[in-house]
């Protein structure tokens, strides 16, 4: 089996079957809707889809207290590296490679991208989700992004997809519903709402609106979907 722990708005760790521990955009410590510290977590990849604070917070603590790979732009790895970083691969959009845990394919996320921590703002970087596939399963997190045509590369290649339903920062929940009609995942899991006022949603009226088209399995943080 393999599962995905969600630690609230776009941050979860999935453990591959062979028990390998991917942790996708990293906010913990000053994530509202998360009770981990990063200090309690460990990884033997991180994957980062863009350089925000609210994704990017914790990957180089991250990285380097555990020795875990970052995987992300080339850019974005290029300035983990810089900062201590000791493993590091960096790719670019439509780009995937072959892990030992499987594959990792950057998929284009239509938002804007600058590097917390960048103060020379020498790395801005374009936006990336990721299309995970190990063991015969498909998990594609879409990292932020707006609803775009380009959704339609991934209809039939996901078994597992997140999505942002946030709204303001992200595409919103009926946006997300067109998203689900587009790459027709058989599982989604919202993501990147209600860690502040301003993405508050309510999951329940997403699943209701997504009705047969997917079926919906929302996760309160800390909680953990296995598939
Ligand atoms: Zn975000």
């Amino acid at each position: 089996m393999a599962r995905l722990t969600y630690h609230g708005h776009a941050t979860c760790t999935l453990e591959t079957d062979d028990g390998t521990r991917l942790v996708i955009d990293p906010f913990f410590d000053d994530n509202p809707a998360c009770a981990l510290s990063v200090a309690q977590v460990e990884a033997d990849y991180v994957l980062v889809s863009h350089g925000h604070g609210d994704h990017f917070a914790d990957c180089i603590p991250l990285a380097r207290r555990t020795g875990a790979t970052v995987i992300g732009t080339f850019e974005l790895v290029s300035f983990c590296r810089e900062k201590g970083v000791v493993n590091g691969h960096g790719m670019n959009i439509g780009g995937g490679h072959d892990f030992p845990f499987g594959r990792v394919k950057l998929t284009p996320a239509l938002h804007t991208g600058s590097v917390a921590g960048d103060t020379e703002g020498t790395h801005t970087t374009d936006c990336s989700g990721f299309l995970i596939t190990f063991n015969g399963k498909r998990v594609y997190h879409a990292g932020d992004t707006a609803l775009t045509m380009d959704l339609l590369l991934l209809k039939g290649q996901v078994d597992v997809a997140l999505l942002p339903i946030g709204d303001n920062f992200t595409m919103g929940p009926d946006d997300a519903v067109r998203a689900v009609e587009m790459i027709e995942p058989k599982v989604v899991i919202p993501i990147h709402y209600n860690t502040w006022p301003v993405i508050a949603q309510d999951p329940e009226a997403f699943k209701a609106k997504v009705g047969s088209r997917a079926a919906v399995e929302i996760l309160s943080p800390g909680s953990t979907y296995e598939f």
